[in-house]
């Protein structure tokens, strides 16, 4: 079968031929449907140092994927031949207190996980591929009536990351409240929708792009910004002169935290959500009182639940962009052009 493998760090994906995977005990091997290509990818293969993960190339990329179960081991029970599923990517112990609450991602004991701090694409081999080997049955989400298989897989990550950042702020999301979303790529149109689906909060987004904002108004932003030195007098004018009460920063780099801090209201959550490595002097006095900055990495598992009910029910949806398996490399380079409108999806 054919796989875009990462061979070693710092360079470009393969595709390659490599043999079928045959699930073990309680194993499951998906046909795959379609797997997203994440900007966190970009990071992984040209930014990442050798020693700065746990694991190495190379292994099959993707770590956005959905598709049908074509083969299960034994002692399998939970899933059957045929089934349309989503992965929840983030692969922990199963058995530490997080991973108990299906929080995967924050697993107390990654020794004993699939792979430390990793999953399929994330050091196993991924999605991007004609078949995907998933270690255990519990990393498998039924995809729910209303949902195609192709959108399914965008909201695993491009999903269930915004989602988690947005439910995370649900309390200062009141419906006078004002949430400002950097960056409306994968991620961020997503974030937009999310707030806009289970708040009664105002958006305002903000991109460099004028395609992404009007992505942005397409899926329901109040007000759309150009990134740049006038936005953040424009999102205090637009609040008021308050600020905002969430800021969710889906680039992460110096000038984007800046501009999240310099926005906020009073209690407000600045949540970094991009890993585009930005810092930001913080002190008592370094913005207003009692604002939090935090990060998020990806979500849960009952979150994923939750999102792609939401979904299957009509009321956010992923817009996609797909692209065939032989054609993959160029979807990351389109990514890394910044001309992918939404999400880049890989179609075996
Ligand atoms: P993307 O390339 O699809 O979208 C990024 C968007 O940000 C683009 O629309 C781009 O125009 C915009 N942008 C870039 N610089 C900007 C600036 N200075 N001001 C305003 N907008 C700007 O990327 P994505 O796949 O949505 O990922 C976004 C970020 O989130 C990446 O850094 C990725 O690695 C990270 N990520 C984090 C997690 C997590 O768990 N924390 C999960 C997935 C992705
Ligand atoms: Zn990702
Ligand atoms: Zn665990």
């Amino acid at each position: 079968m054919r796989a875009l493998q990462l061979m070693n760090w710092k360079s470009d994906p393969e595709l390659v031929e490599v043999p079928k995977p045959i699930p073990g005990p309680g194993e499951v091997v998906i046909k795959v449907g379609a797997a997203g290509a994440c900007h966190s990818d970009l990071h992984l293969m040209y930014e990442f140092e050798a020693g700065l993960l746990p694991w190495n190339p190379p292994f099959t990329l993707g770590h956005e994927t959905s598709g049908y179960v074509d083969s299960i081991g034994s002692g399998v029970s939970e899933v059957k031949v045929g089934d349309a599923v989503a992965v929840y990517g983030p692969w922990g112990c199963g058995k530490c207190a997080r991973c108990k609450l299906g929080i995967e991602t924050l697993c107390e004991n990654p020794m004993a996980a699939p792979i430390p701090g990793g999953g399929g694409g994330l050091g196993l081999n991924g999605g991007m591929a004609d078949y995907m080997l998933i270690p255990h049955e519990r990393f498998l989400v039924p995809i729910p009536e209303g949902l195609d298989v192709l959108t399914a897989a965008p909201l695993t990550d491009a999903g269930l990351t915004p989602y988690h950042a947005v439910r995370r702020s649900w309390s200062k999301m009141t419906p006078d409240a004002t949430v400002v979303v950097i960056g409306v790529g994968g991620l961020g149109h997503m974030g937009v929708q999310f707030v806009k689906a289970t708040s009664g909060a105002k958006v305002i987004a903000v991109d460099m792009k004028q395609e992404a904002l009007d992505l942005a108004t397409k899926v329901g932003a109040d007000y759309v910004l150009l990134s740049n030195e006038e936005a953040v007098a424009k999102i205090r004018a637009l609040t008021n002169g308050l600020g905002a009460d969430v800021v969710l920063d889906f680039v992460g780099a110096e000038a984007t935290i800046k501009m999240a801090m310099a926005s906020a209201r009073t209690f407000a959550d600045v949540t970094v959500v991009g890993i585009a490595g930005g810092t930001f002097p913080f002190n008592f006095f370094s913005q207003g009182y009692e604002v939090s900055l935090q990060t998020v990495y990806w979500g849960s598992k009952p979150e994923l639940v939750e999102l792609l009910n939401l979904a299957g029910r009509g009321l956010v949806h992923a817009e996609i962009t797909t692209y065939s398996l032989n054609n993959a490399v160029q979807a990351y380079k389109d990514l890394q052009a910044g001309k992918v409108k939404g999400r880049a999806v890989i179609v075996p």
